[in-house]
């Protein structure tokens, strides 16, 4: 395939205002000193301030800036994958808005790919402006999905990350719902290495990240990539079981060989109760794929446009992109 653009950066981003024209002038400086053709694509994610009417801005005045204009906040692992089916790049790079994913990286990105490696992921060496809460459970978290997963998704490492035109080309064919993008790209596989960079201060603002969020992507990883958490209730379930029977068997004993009678109205409500608990806890394990399976069945378009700018007539994926206006 010919295209004319080398590199396309995607940005995904959500009530940015305050960082957005500090993000474009760092990310200009560094693409301009590549001497490549580049094309910088924003995705509106559905932002409330004025994140929409500065991103019109930048691209009346600069040819180079795109923008997708979600209708709604769709989440930012739906905007992330727009902004790749819209790319049409040899390489496209995913980076953040807030400058904690520093631009100057990405040359070093693409010498690698250079190299011939078709992903470079950023591997966060260190998150300086993470507060201790979130660095132990993003730490905790991306072992546990190790742990869970058979597909080896690299630790510590975000969607800050180069990928190739193959490998773009190969996650539009990956429709799923509910995504955890940066695993989709370990599950698609090729020829994958990283760089490591420090995950820096948000440049302004704060996170879009809060903990109700965070869980639900925590959940979605665990759940695109792991039957395990199903099969727990069965290994409970075996547990529990031979627990129960071999209890029994002491009570039949002592019933039929002794004077002693088994009494206690308390003790059998905490088992009753702690084991209703469970049951109840695995239902919900149950619930949360069976919603995954009914968002699947629906078969909605991943997320609807508003509008796009600075796209022209060229591009991958305009198809789609009409027929997602067509219903915005
Ligand atoms: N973002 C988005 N949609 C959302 C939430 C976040 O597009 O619903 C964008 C946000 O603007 C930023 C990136 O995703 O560019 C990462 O978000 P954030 O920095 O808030 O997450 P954190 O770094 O705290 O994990
Ligand atoms: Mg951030």
């Amino acid at each position: 395939m010919t295209t004319s653009v080398t590199v396309s950066v995607v940005v995904p981003v959500y009530n940015e205002a305050e960082v957005i024209f500090e993000s474009y002038k760092r990310l200009k400086r560094v693409l301009e000193g590549l001497d490549e053709p580049y094309e910088l694509i924003f995705v509106n994610d559905g932002s409330r301030d004025a994140t929409a009417v500065m991103l019109g801005c930048l691209c009346d005045t600069d040819p180079k800036v795109r923008l997708i204009d979600f209708s709604r906040n769709f989440g930012h692992q739906t905007a992330i994958t727009a902004g790749m089916e819209h790319a049409s790049g040899d390489a496209v790079v995913v980076i953040d808005a807030d400058l904690q994913d520093p631009p100057e990286v990405i040359p070093e990105m693409i010498a690698k790919w250079r190299e011939g490696y078709d992903v470079v992921y950023g591997k966060r060496a260190e998150r300086k402006g993470d507060t201790f809460f979130k660095r132990f459970t993003a730490a905790a978290f991306y072992r546990l999905l190790d742990r869970l997963t058979d597909v080896d998704i690299p630790v510590d490492t975000g969607d800050f990350r180069l990928i190739d035109r193959k490998v773009c080309d190969a996650l539009k064919t990956v429709k799923e719902r509910n995504r955890y993008v940066r695993g989709i790209v370990s599950w698609l596989g090729f020829k994958q290495t990283g760089v490591e960079f420090v995950r820096e201060e948000r440049f302004a603002g704060e996170t879009k990240y809060p903990l109700r969020k965070m869980l639900r992507f925590a959940v979605d990883a665990i759940t695109s990539f792991s039957h395990k958490p199903l099969k727990l209730s069965s290994y409970v379930g075996v547990a529990v079981s031979l627990g129960s029977f071999a209890y029994l068997a002491v009570v039949v004993y002592l019933k039929l060989f002794t004077t002693t009678t088994v009494t206690g109205w308390a003790s059998t409500m905490a088992v009753s109760l702690f084991f209703n608990g469970i049951v109840l806890m695995m239902l919900g394990i149950l619930g949360s794929y069976v919603g995954r399976i009914y968002d699947e069945a629906k078969g909605r378009p991943l997320y609807v446009v508003r509008e796009t700018k600075n796209f022209g007539s060229a591009g991958e994926g305009v198809e789609y992109r009409d027929s997602c206006s067509a219903v915005g």
